[in-house]
């Protein structure tokens, strides 16, 4: 079996963003479906592969990137050779999320080949994932964050973890440019939160980078630690490596990163090295399936819990194949009140990641990444290039 075909659809989808505390109108947004295609009419498919998540389609340079390069690697060659490709892709510099694009394509035409999920490819271990709920930045004053943390766990939720106050002022949610965090209010947020949901709910904190001084992101450490959070993620811009040695070194709660790092699983097994954090962080576009899978095997053999950044088909087909002491949660999300996350986008006939009233979602049974796709969307909505 050789490759033939490799392409990329876009298509339209309508989508409501949410955005400092606001939830704005309908408006429209471009996803596209990567179709890998071989002369024995198995097919594989990815969908989106762009920024956060798998809702974000790719954008005009990296559809024509995937159409003349990387498709120039492919054609003729056996789609089940897909470590063989992984290494020509780093090898030739092919960007990291289009590598991804790539690899996963070829996880979903294997296993819907062999008619199987990806997690049961790779070895399956789990079929439900504990979850937290991963609510949106600048969702609200902290009597907000309170209360919605609240409404999560009557959801199921026994986990939440907040993303605060960043690139916009916490009382307006006007955009501050050039002052990207607000500690006091961040730590307030974590108060109200703590005191409304009581001891039994696990919280994780997330500032996303924004915290440009070690002093601020130890103070909002030292907080956390009274507040029994479960873990510190990403308080700093990770390309201070050495910050993050001296924060891991003085605080006691887990630090939780790299997680936008560049360099896959290479980045990754430099941080564990120089215990620059205590637990790791990957997802599925840094490295693919493949990546991620190999990230997984050196957490577990150091010790260090390997959590899986955001939601999606992909993360959760890692997740099925590994094993809660080295993967522990789930990123479902992002949400915040009016956000809906239980209706699938119109091209699927699923979400992914339906919550039960455990607080676990399950991981995708079908063949192939999981996708139950409504055809006639994408080919109604289709952007012809
Ligand atoms: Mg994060």
């Amino acid at each position: 079996m050789k490759i033939v075909d490799v392409q990329v659809i876009p298509f339209r989808v309508p989508r409501r963003v949410f955005r400092n505390r606001q939830l704005f109108p309908e408006g429209r947004t471009v996803q596209t479906l990567t179709k890998i295609i071989t002369d024995e009419g198995a097919e594989g498919y990815y969908l989106g592969g762009h920024g956060h998540g798998d809702q974000d389609g790719l954008p005009p340079d990296e559809r024509a990137h995937l159409r003349a390069r990387a498709k120039s690697l492919l054609v003729g060659q056996d789609p089940f050779d897909r470590e063989k490709f992984w290494h020509w892709m780093w090898v030739s510099k092919v960007p990291e999320n289009i590598l991804s694009v790539i690899d996963m394509a070829l996880w979903d035409l294997q296993a819907r080949m062999f008619g199987v999920p990806i997690h049961k490819l790779l070895g399956g271990c789990r079929e439900r994932v504990k979850a937290y709920a991963s609510t949106f930045p600048n969702m609200g004053t902290p009597e907000e964050y309170a209360q919605h943390a609240l409404e999560c766990k009557r959801q199921g939720y026994r986990a939440y973890k907040i993303h605060p106050y960043y690139f916009a002022d916490p009382i307006t949610f006007e955009p501050v440019p050039g002052r990207p965090s607000h500690i006091d209010m961040d730590i307030a947020a974590c108060k109200a939160v703590r005191e409304a949901v009581g001891d039994d709910m696990v919280l994780m904190f997330d500032p996303w980078g924004t915290y440009h001084t070690y002093e601020e992101a130890l103070r909002v450490g030292r907080a956390l630690e009274e507040l029994n959070f479960y873990w510190y993620e990403h308080p700093m811009p990770e390309y201070r490596v050495h910050s993050y040695e001296k924060l891991a070194a003085e605080l006691d709660i887990p630090i939780l990163s790299p997680e936008i790092a560049a360099g896959s699983l290479y980045t990754r097994a430099d941080w564990i090295l120089r215990d620059a954090s205590d637990m790791s962080r990957i997802d599925v576009l840094r490295g693919g399936i493949t990546g991620c899978h190999k990230m997984a095997a050196i957490c577990e053999a150091f010790g260090v819990k390997c959590e899986i950044h955001m939601s999606g088909f992909g993360n959760l087909q890692i997740l099925g194949a590994t094993s809660e002491d080295v993967c522990e949660y789930y990123e479902r999300g992002l949400v915040a009140p009016g956000v809906d996350a239980n209706t699938p986008e119109p091209y699927l006939e699923e979400i992914p990641d339906p919550l039960d009233p455990d607080g676990y979602v399950r991981v995708p049974q079908e063949p192939g990444m999981g996708y139950k796709i409504i055809w006639d969307y994408i080919e109604e909505n289709k952007i012809e290039e």
